[in-house]
């Protein structure tokens, strides 16, 4: 084909017609064309499957009609992760760079299994892990792995410290000429599931997890820490790694990284920080103190894809030693053997995926695009209006704060006067449930301290103070509403 003949192609006119209604689509739903939907889905289970056909069609349909059936079936079942009332669980913005990098992924469909098979993934992903890890203040000497999430870079820590423990464990497995040798994995028991996940899978157990108890602001005692791991030596157990969590799940609580990596010193155990979420907020300067004690770690994760608007997946965990992983993980088939001045750089070695998307280029785009104070200003905003909310919950006389805010999340509850404790727990799950059924914000719940307690996390791009006013409004209305039930109840 002649240079330029492309371009007369019919599948080529196709293709920017099609991608011109897409990319139509795409950017008025990012500038909040849908935000009047609910933001939780009212849809019932299996009703999405059943307004599709139960079978392929047997001839191809065109792109307008397929794109018509998304709109009209779909869309109604979507939970809307990008709409500025999304304030549940821990908000993530697919930003319109990240979007359009996804767009050039897709097409490119590079897998960068061996350097060979994409330089370019392989050191662009190089390239924006290295400046996020300066941002992040990490030391030069930490290696990032991406991962598709959170708990796959849990996994693969804890995988590695396994075999800085356990030096024969990838060949012989926990079989150890079975000499009852007992191992221990130490979180707090805020700490996330994929913790009790990565036992599982590592063949420890969930009965090798230890969760040691935290404070009152939920934070993990290195004090019970410290008397937990003497007693288990001293039993015989052999530790592999102590998970300190930077910003927990449930309520934000950082457990003291500093004193815990000291523990783990003195212990010669590996020390790993779970920073999926508030690892963000690690790089504002004036939030560096909550994070003292990451230089210390031996592997530490942090998810753009939570709070770094960058689609998802995108998790990334560091490595002090990047060997440790590779060592542990490492197999290279024959037909994968090539005398590369870059085997080095392989980043099928890195993980137990063989294949490799080329997930940094999403993340290069954004850093890139927002530039680093921009994404400095807008975590800091995000922060700015949770602290704006908290103050409206300590000056709301039926509700109060659950837990200390911890950057851009609020854990509150409501306890209106007249209402017996014990009936505090029911009233504050119906309070969620009204409050998502209404629609224009969706929170989540979760227990602390055996309460149940609602959550609050600010951190979508077009979150702003008008969408925290209408969140307090929401919930001013469904108080009254389920008052109103309440006193209807009562005798
Ligand atoms: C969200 C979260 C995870 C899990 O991340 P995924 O990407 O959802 O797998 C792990 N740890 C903490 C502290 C988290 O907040």
């Amino acid at each position: 084909m002649e240079r330029g003949d492309a371009c007369d192609d019919s599948t080529f006119r196709l293709f920017l017609e099609d991608a011109g209604r897409f990319s139509g689509w795409i950017a008025r739903y990012l500038a909040g064309e849908l935000d009047h939907l609910p933001v939780l889905s009212r849809v019932e289970p299996g009703e999405i499957t059943a307004a599709l056909p139960g079978q392929a069609p047997s001839q191809g349909r065109p792109m307008t009609k397929l794109l018509d059936e998304f709109m009209r079936v779909m869309v109604p079942g979507l939970t809307h992760w990008n709409h500025p009332g999304f304030m549940g669980y821990f908000p993530s913005s697919g930003s319109a760079p990240g979007v359009l990098a996804e767009f050039l992924i897709a097409a490119l469909n590079q897998q960068a299994m061996l350097w060979r098979t994409s330089p370019t993934a392989t050191e662009v992903e190089h390239v924006a892990l290295k400046w996020l890890q300066s941002m992040l203040c990490l030391p030069p000497e930490f290696t990032g792995v991406t991962f598709d999430g959170g708990s796959m870079s849990n996994l693969h820590a804890i995988l590695a410290a396994r075999h800085a423990a356990i030096p024969n464990v990838r060949t012989r497995g926990l079989d150890q000429g079975i000499d009852g040798t007992v191992y221990r994995i130490y979180c707090s028991e805020q700490a996330h599931s994929s913790v009790d996940k990565a036992a599982i899978v590592l063949g420890l157990g969930t009965a090798a997890v230890r969760r040691v108890s935290t404070d009152r602001q939920y934070r993990m005692d290195p004090a019970a820490l410290s008397s937990q791991m003497r007693k288990d030596r001293a039993a015989g157990c052999v530790p592999i790694s102590v998970v300190a969590t930077a910003g927990t799940t449930a309520c934000g609580a950082v457990d003291p990284i500093e004193a815990i990596a000291e523990i783990c010193e003195t212990q010669r155990t590996w020390l790993h920080v779970d920073a999926s979420w508030a690892g963000a907020a690690a790089i504002l300067p004036e939030h560096a103190a909550c994070f003292r004690g990451f230089d210390l770690a031996d592997s530490l994760v942090v998810n753009p894809h939570k709070w770094m608007f960058t689609p998802l997946d995108l998790s990334v965990c560091y490595f002090r030693r990047l060997r440790d992983l590779t060592e542990a993980l490492a197999v290279t088939p024959e037909y994968l053997r090539h005398p590369d001045a870059h085997s080095d750089l392989n980043l099928m070695d890195r993980g137990i995926a063989l294949g490799r998307r080329f997930r940094g280029l999403k993340l290069w785009f954004v850093l890139n695009h927002m530039g680093v104070e921009g994404m400095q200003a807008q975590i800091r905003e995000h922060i700015r209006l949770a602290r704006s909310f908290a103050d409206t919950v300590e000056r709301h006389p039926e509700l109060e704060l659950a837990a200390p805010v911890s950057f851009s999340l609020v854990c509150f509850r409501a306890t209106p006067k007249g209402v017996a404790a014990h009936h505090l727990d029911a009233l504050n799950e119906s309070l969620l449930e009204r409050v998502n059924a209404q629609g224009a914000v969706f929170l989540s719940g979760t227990r602390l301290g055996g309460r149940f307690v609602l959550r609050l996390a600010v951190g979508h791009l077009r979150t702003g103070q008008a969408h925290v006013d209408e969140a307090v409004r929401q919930i001013d209305r469904a108080l009254c509403a389920c008052m109103d039930v309440a006193a209807r109840s009562q005798p």
